[in-house]
């Protein structure tokens, strides 16, 4: 069929995504699932882009990616024209690529009234084709500033902070407290959504770009904070967002109830043949409910399938989200709707309003999980609607593993104590939009500043720290920021995270 004009392309082609392999197929190995398209197959999708001339998408997208640009420039065959317009506002398209919710996507006019562009598909196509076509390669920068960054974590904020700032010529030393780097991305992502192998690749080449990552170091611990600040010229902290939120029952210290990031971690190292850390947690053969129901919830209920678990209840406290928008949660914001993830599909009982009240074992271990069910009740003189349990809707269930999911509450204050650090509201590193803690030397970026998010936010708070960091240490700084190319980040509320 001869292509369409370029603008017309949604007349033509329908949205449509690769298949991923089947639930029995896939739920046997930790492998990356959904197939890729051809090149052929990418620009059909990247056709369907309007152009609309008031790219909505680019204003859902937490990194101002020039979204109109790249499809179009894959419509024309220019692939690596294309990949170089990503990297102008992405350090790592091939991640967001595969694990970023696509707040874009939401946000995208074609979706008013037909199915979004598949525009996370189209940067994952661009992203692994530039690593394919030897395209991507270490940058390594030609004059040294003589300045030196130490930056401590190594996930998506500290990566993306660390490749520009020793691109602008600075000596960058990542200390990262695991024995791998990559923060979240290698120890928690589990491998069946972001292969290691993806993540190693662009490692290598920071490394032969000069980033000097030191594993194994534990800063506030190992170091204490004040040697860095007394060795470098700053220090950024992106240390994220690690201390898990507990709950206060009874029953809690039974064993077979972990958080889940233990049991996500333990997996991860499984798959890259590494010696697992503490106990082993495994839910071969075993009862398993998750309690909590977001992407950590959703991550332990794929490796629980893969483990081979017996059966997976997921439990929600909050109630059901609406399958479609509210009224008050209009295109182009962020849909709060039911988000059904691939780890869903492969199965498990899924439940919501569930308000855990106590465990209970045998011999120190964890057999029957007690819950309730509950409502909101009527407002109260401060407008706020408290939570009521439902008389007579009290049960239990039988279970050998219990995975707590409830999120993240903060970074770990170690760091900040020792050098005296201020605090925000939520237990996060105050730092302003110049990602300056209240030590001048000091500055904090992605989930540690601003709470638990997500890779392309982390990615996007790494990338402007470390322009601010190259403004502080120069006086002038040529790195881009979001800003540089007509974009200003968008409030919170109108893209996840
Ligand atoms: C299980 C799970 C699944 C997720 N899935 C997704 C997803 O699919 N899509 C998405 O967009 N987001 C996802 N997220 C969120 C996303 O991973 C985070 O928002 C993102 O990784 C935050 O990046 P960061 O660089 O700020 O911190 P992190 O990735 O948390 O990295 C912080 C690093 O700092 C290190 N560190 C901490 N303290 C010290 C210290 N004192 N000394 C040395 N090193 C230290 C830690 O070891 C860690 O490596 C997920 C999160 C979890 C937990
Ligand atoms: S990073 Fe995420 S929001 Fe931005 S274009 Fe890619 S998929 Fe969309």
């Amino acid at each position: 069929m001869p292509r369409p004009s370029k603008e017309k392309g949604f007349m033509a082609y329908l949205r449509e995504l690769p298949p991923d392999l089947p639930v029995e197929e896939r739920v046997r190995h930790y492998d990356e699932f959904t197939a890729t398209w051809s090149p052929e197959q990418t620009r059909d999708q990247s056709y369907r882009c309007m152009n609309c001339g008031v790219p909505f998408c680019q204003y859902g997208c937490p990194l101002g990616n020039i979204i109109p640009d790249f499809n179009d420039l894959v419509k024309d065959d220019q692939w690596r024209d294309a990949l170089d317009r990503l990297h102008s506002t992405n350090n790592f398209p091939e991640f967001t690529g595969r694990v970023c919710p696509a707040p874009c996507e939401a946000a995208c006019v074609l979706g008013i009234t037909e199915p979004p562009v598949t525009i996370k598909l189209i940067e994952r196509e661009i992203g692994d084709r530039g690593w394919q076509e030897g395209w991507i390669r270490p940058q390594p920068p030609k004059k040294r500033s003589g300045k030196r960054v130490a930056i401590v974590g190594s996930g998506p904020a500290g990566l993306a902070a660390a490749q520009q700032l020793n691109r602008a010529g600075h000596y960058v030393t990542v200390f990262e407290r695991a024995d791998e780097p990559g923060g979240l991305l290698t120890y928690g992502i589990p491998d069946f959504k972001l292969s290691k192998v993806v993540v190693c690749r662009r490692l290598d080449q920071m490394r032969a770009e000069g980033v000097e990552f030191r594993c194994n170091v534990w800063v506030g611990k190992e170091i204490p904070a004040t040697r860095l600040v007394e060795d470098f010229d700053i220090i950024l902290l992106t240390i994220g967002a690690t201390k898990s939120r507990d709950l206060d029952i009874p029953g809690r210290d039974l064993a077979g109830i972990h958080l889940a990031m233990e049991f996500l971690c333990q997996q991860n190292r499984r798959v890259a043949r590494r010696p697992v850390l503490g106990r082993e947690i495994t839910a071969r053969g075993k009862n398993v409910i998750i309690l909590g129901g977001g992407d950590t919830g959703s991550d332990c209920l794929g490796t629980s399938h893969r483990q081979g678990a017996k059966k997976v209840w997921s439990f929600e406290l909050l109630p059901k989200p609406p399958l479609d928008r509210i009224e008050s949660n209009p295109w182009p914001q962020w849909p709060f709707v039911l988000y059904t993830s691939s780890s869903h599909k492969e199965g498990g009982e899924r439940d919501w309003s569930v308000m855990t009240k106590r465990f209970s074992g045998e011999d120190g271990q964890v057999r029957r999980l007690h819950a309730v069910r509950w409502e909101w009740g009527p407002q109260d003189e401060n407008g706020r609607r408290p939570m009521v349990e439902i008389p007579r809707t009290d049960f239990e269930i039988e279970c050998e593993l219990v995975l707590l999911a409830l999120g993240f509450v903060h970074p770990e204050h170690d760091i900040a104590t020792q050098l005296g650090l201020e605090l925000d509201a939520r237990g996060n590193i105050r730092a302003g939009a110049d990602f300056r803690t209240s030590h001048d030397k000091v500055f904090a970026a992605g989930d540690a500043r601003r709470g638990q998010s997500l890779v392309v936010w982390a990615i996007h708070e790494g990338r402007e720290a470390a322009r601010e960091i190259d403004l502080a240490l120069r006086g002038y700084s040529d790195l881009p920021s979001a800003a540089s190319h007509g974009y200003d980040a968008v409030p919170l509320e109108t893209a996840a995270g």
